[in-house]
């Protein structure tokens, strides 16, 4: 069964359409079950009504005619209960419906699964059988539901892909399709799409049309020359090393290249108008799926050997490709994986929305694009993004979803919540310099997180009163070596004197879990319970060390500088840390610089932290709670992963309960606490933060305006009270209501905007 599972699975796979890949699914189903019917019926969101979208069986002329409301017929009931249904005598059954056109009422044993991607409902696979002494056996149920599992991703990314194309499940026009992600970064953008993606790697290739066929086939034949040549080469290199039989194996290579194979289809492809990258992408995916089916193990060997030469030929294609990407006045980059250095790449003043495939709300591009102010969609699993390139999208960060090819309608609407947004920050400018303070005098500091120095520029514009976080892995990301320690000096001394004489806090290097440096790469089967933070540092004294100098050195004549450490989990790594700093401290004194000794602070941000928060702080100057990271770990919940996007919650009860912990216990012991994590940015988490008595609120600078303005209308009563009342709730969900409540009888309901969006298959918006 597993073999014949794996090759429906790949078949499917290899279908060009929606249409087709359900074809295969009852054709080779009903074979596998040895029945006389398999049918699919899929739910058209657009009507909430299953249509038989194929059947092997029942009268092919009912495909696409017959359909049920969302809770009718047998179909509708498998669907409602999100469970098999197995009957012996389908017809007896009081939810039995008869539909004349399929000429169903022959069949009587009815074996219907559902189709569920991401607890929805996407249809319902079927089997039936004419004589009714067979009754399907829990085997061929189990087979059922397992086929059903494997295949409902790939409904649902051919149903997005077809919705890309402007078409319903039934083929017909529709209009302002919306694919659902993750809320990365509020706010919205309307702009024009450009698909970035990492070298040689074919399934990131766009699909693009191309208008300058000569000049595509030109290129084509280029590399296929350029390829050639290599293979010829290393065949010539190798020739004295190699028996016959195995350098023949060049031969086959070489013969793979010849005209007539498939550098042959790939011309055809380019002749139809496809530019030369998609055209070798879909001719090398036809030919690795066609050899992957095959029965023969040598012949389904073959696969690796195409993939290799479709990725030779790639790479030749985009030699000096990267240079000549035009973006568009308003980019909205789009990638599997974006990167702060993909961010980077596009010409100041033009990126304007930012959409991912993988990573969530938390993920640290996700916190990199609040910082811009870029709005950002994260998790967008199942839309096909390559098939976007050059097209018009809006970008609605607030609710985590996606418009391709709007309606004007559809534009104008966002159009006039891009304008009401702009005018909400106009309004809020006038706060910048009045201080952080409630209505009855009690003040919190508000601080900034940072990373690049554009953020520095617009956390002075908002009125950021130091800097509570600067990510120093940020610089480094951006660059293709370690940055050396005059490097490193430059950047400090930007941050350390734009606050000068504020306090500016800089994190020691917290490269591993989701930051990866391409120049160190880490490679873990648990990134985010491996080598991350201050555990790569101490292993790596001499990064540790070159960076603190940098920092102090950079510090001198301001005097502002603050270090913090990251991922700290035993007093250990504190102490080591702190000897290590003080050896610099001594070392660059007697090089005679003329600087003090920096406050050092530890990050709270795993749970073994929170019950150490004492011993931590007798240690050190201060601390500040990582949230984010405390929040991932205190909920086993990975801060990057849209699938549990759904469960990582700051207003989590462990969560508020460990963060009234730690305030007290470091207030106990007479140190300082902040936060930097993503909470504090949050206008709710703000109030509840500032009455568990947090010192300092660091966000990312778009936020700090509004969190301003919502301190300084309320009284610390109110927060106090608001916090009573939502330590005795035991939901998040329920919490975050009390919270939105209280904001909205404060007059703030207009800084709320729906929560974050997690189901990852295409919608009708309304
Ligand atoms: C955190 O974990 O809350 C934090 C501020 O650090 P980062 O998001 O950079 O991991
Ligand atoms: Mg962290």
């Amino acid at each position: 069964m597993l073999s014949t599972l794996r090759s429906i699975v790949q078949e499917v796979n290899s279908a060009r359409d929606l249409s087709e890949a359900l074809n295969i699914i009852v054709c080779r189903v009903r074979a596998a079950m040895a029945t006389e019917v398999c049918s699919v019926y899929l739910l058209d969101p657009e009507t909430n009504r299953y249509i038989l979208m194929a059947t092997e069986g029942l009268y092919k002329e009912a495909v696409g005619r017959v359909t049920l409301a969302h809770s009718e017929g047998l179909i509708g009931l498998v669907g409602s209960r999100e469970e098999p249904i197995n009957l012996e005598d389908a017809p007896s059954h009081p939810r039995y419906r008869y539909f004349p056109e399929t000429g169903e009422e022959r069949f009587r044993s009815f074996l219907g699964v559902p189709i569920i991607h991401h607890r929805n409902v996407l249809g319902v696979l079927v089997v039936q059988q004419r004589e009714s002494s067979r009754c399907f056996d829990e085997g061929e149920e189990a087979f059922m539901v397992t086929v059903s599992a494997q295949l409902a991703g790939v409904i649902a990314h051919s149903e997005a892909t077809g919705a890309i194309s402007g078409l319903s499940l039934t083929g017909q026009e529709t209009g302002d399709v919306s694919f659902n992600g993750v809320a990365g970064a509020p706010g919205v953008a309307i702009g024009q799409s450009v698909v970035v993606y990492p070298p040689a790697d074919l399934d990131a290739v766009p699909e693009k049309p191309t208008d300058n066929i000569e000049q595509e086939l030109k290129i084509f034949s280029g590399a296929v020359t350029a390829v050639r040549e290599d293979i010829e080469q290393v065949a010539e290199r190798l020739a004295p090393q190699l028996r016959p039989e195995e350098l023949a194996l060049f031969d086959v290579y070489l013969r793979m290249l010849d005209d007539n194979a498939l550098p042959g289809e790939v011309v055809n492809s380019i002749r139809g108008g496809i530019w030369a990258q998609g055209a070798l992408r879909q001719v090398v995916q036809q030919y690795v799926r066609h050899f992957e089916l095959m029965g023969d193990l040598y012949l389904r060997e073959r696969a690796v050997d195409i993939r290799d030469l479709g990725r030779r030929l790639l790479s030749h294609l985009q030699e000096g490709e990267h240079e000549s990407v035009v973006y568009p006045e308003r980019t909205v980059l789009l990638s599997d994986e974006l990167t702060p250095a993909m961010l980077g790449e596009v010409p100041h003043g033009q990126l304007v929305g930012l959409v991912s495939v993988r990573g969530s709300g938390n993920s640290h591009v996700a916190i990199l694009a609040r910082a811009m102010g870029v709005p950002t969609v994260m998790g967008m699993v199942d839309t096909p993004i390559n098939q976007l390139d050059g097209k018009e999208v809006i970008v609605d960060g607030f609710e985590g979803k996606i418009f391709a090819s709007p309606s004007d309608e559809l534009r104008a609407y966002y159009q006039e919540i891009c304008e009401e947004e702009a005018e909400l920050f106009r309004g809020l400018e006038e706060l910048r310099d009045k201080p952080c303070e409630t209505t009855d005098g009690h003040r919190v500091s508000l601080l900034v997180n940072t990373g690049l120095m554009t953020d520095v520029v617009r956390s002075l514009n908002h009125g950021a009163e130091g800097i509570g976080l600067y990510r120093t892995e940020v610089p480094f990301m951006i660059k293709e070596r370690f940055p050396s320690e005059q490097e490193q000096r430059g950047y400090y001394r930007e941050q350390l004197e734009a606050f000068a004489p504020s306090p500016v806090t800089m994190r020691t290097l917290d490269i591993g879990g989701d930051k990866s440096l391409s120049y160190f790469p880490i490679s873990e089967e648990n990134p985010f319970l491996g080598w991350r933070g201050i555990r790569v540092t101490l292993d790596h004294p001499e990064i540790f060390l070159v960076q603190v100098r940098a920092m102090l050195k950079a510090s001198e004549g301001l005097n502002n500088l603050q270090i913090m450490l990251p991922m700290v989990s035993n007093i250990s790594e504190v102490e080591e840390s702190l000897h290590l700093i003080y050896r610099v401290y001594h070392e660059v004194r007697e090089e005679g610089f003329s600087i003090r000794m920096p406050k050092v602070g530890v990050m709270v941000e795993v749970p073994a932290a929170v019950y150490q928060v004492r011993e931590l702080a007798e240690r050190v100057d201060f601390l500040s709670v990582g949230s984010n990271d405390l929040t991932q770990y205190l909920l086993a919940v990975d801060r990057n992963n849209p699938r549990v996007a759904q469960l990582y919650h700051s207003y989590h009860p462990a969560v508020l309960q460990a963060l009234v912990r730690i305030a007290h216990d470091a207030h106990a012991v007479g140190k300082p606490v902040s936060i930097c994590g993503e909470l504090a940015g949050d206008p709710g988490g703000a109030l509840l933060l500032m009455a568990m008595g947090y010192d300092a609120l660091s966000m990312n600078a778009a936020s700090l305006p509004k969190v301003k303005s919502v301190l300084r209308s309320v009284s610390r009563a109110f927060a106090d009270q608001l916090l009573e009342d939502t330590l005795l709730l035991d939901s998040p969900h329920v919490i975050k209501s009390c919270v939105d409540l209280a904001l909205r009888s404060a007059g703030f309901g207009r800084y709320l905007r729906p929560g974050r969006a997690s189901t990852s298959t295409y919608s009708k918006s309304s």
